[in-house]
């Protein structure tokens, strides 16, 4: 942040900064596992549109800011990290200013120990979602969604309802009853040798791409279009898919149970190559922890 590394503790931005004030941000977050970065050049890309939708600009461009990422993590000697970077409208260059062009756009990162979304040693009883009942998804007309943003207060009224009912976690649908996605997830459902995921209302997660390329090497097809709630919860099996975990299953929707409580073995198969892939060379961007 301002160009140092410092304490995460003692990271800070002005109150006044549109970012936190009018959720005027956009961010992406990069898995690093065992000393480097996963796809890292997809995720910079993405962060890159994000930027440019919002006409955000930090005057970096990404050889900045991966030096910028590989200094914080080494100097964090985090080798399993969740890492996040970050672009936010700023603080108004004249005082009281409606104008979004007058702002200080700004860059920061930070990092914690990696994240699983899922905890990985929850046991099967206990991955469960729910299907949101008080709150649709954002329509994409209002936020676009493939921008990665802070704008959480559906998920959030989500999860208060996935929680008071005893469930992990939730999943939002759009206006039409679609599934679309959860708070930091892509959702799949496993149909015979078909994976299908939604083609809208959702981001574009790295995540959802490694697993629809990993689809092609495992054999299934996959079809990319929107993902109606009945279809999902007569699915064989269902997964989530993000940066925090890879692909973690799920055994029950609502009071639907999948495998019988267990987990399905093509989402067994696909998580054991998420994580050979995250190992592959031709991913990884190691970082110089000297
Ligand atoms: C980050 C995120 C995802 C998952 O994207 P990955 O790139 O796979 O981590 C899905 N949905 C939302 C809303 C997200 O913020």
């Amino acid at each position: 942040m301002d160009g140092r590394v410092m304490p995460i503790s003692e990271a800070r931005i002005q109150v006044n900064d549109w970012g936190l004030v009018h959720s005027d941000i956009t961010y992406d977050v990069v898995p690093v596992w065992e000393g480097g970065f996963f796809r890292l050049d997809d995720y910079l890309a993405r962060f890159s549109a994000s930027r440019a939708s919002l006409r955000l600009d930090i005057g970096m461009e990404d050889g900045a800011i991966t030096a910028a990422l590989q200094d914080m993590v080494a100097a964090s000697g985090l080798r399993a990290a969740y890492v996040a970077m970050v672009a936010s409208r700023g603080v108004p260059l004249i005082p009281g200013t409606r104008d979004p062009r007058q702002c200080g756009n700004h860059f920061y990162a930070w990092c914690v120990p990696y994240v699983h979304v899922m905890r990985p040693d929850l046991p099967p009883e206990s991955r469960t979602a729910w299907i949101a009942q008080s709150v649709t998804r954002i329509p994409e007309s209002s936020v676009d969604p493939r921008v990665k943003n802070y704008h959480w207060g559906d998920f959030t009224a989500g999860l208060f309802e996935a929680k008071d009912k005893g469930f992990e976690t939730v999943i939002l649908l759009d206006s039409d009853g679609h599934v679309t996605e959860g708070p930091g997830f892509n959702v799949f459902a496993v149909c015979g040798d078909r994976l299908v995921t939604s083609d809208h209302g959702m981001l574009e997660g790295i995540s959802r791409r490694t697993v629809l390329e990993m689809a092609q090497e495992q054999g299934l097809k996959t079809e990319i279009r929107p993902l109606p709630l009945q279809e999902f919860l007569d699915a064989d099996e269902v997964f989530l898919s993000t940066s925090g975990g890879g692909v973690a299953p799920l055994t029950r929707v609502n009071d639907r149970v999948y495998q019988n409580g267990g987990i399905g073995p093509v989402t067994s198969e696909l998580h054991a190559r998420y994580w050979r892939w995250i190992h592959d060379p031709a991913y990884r961007t190691e970082i110089d922890y000297r």
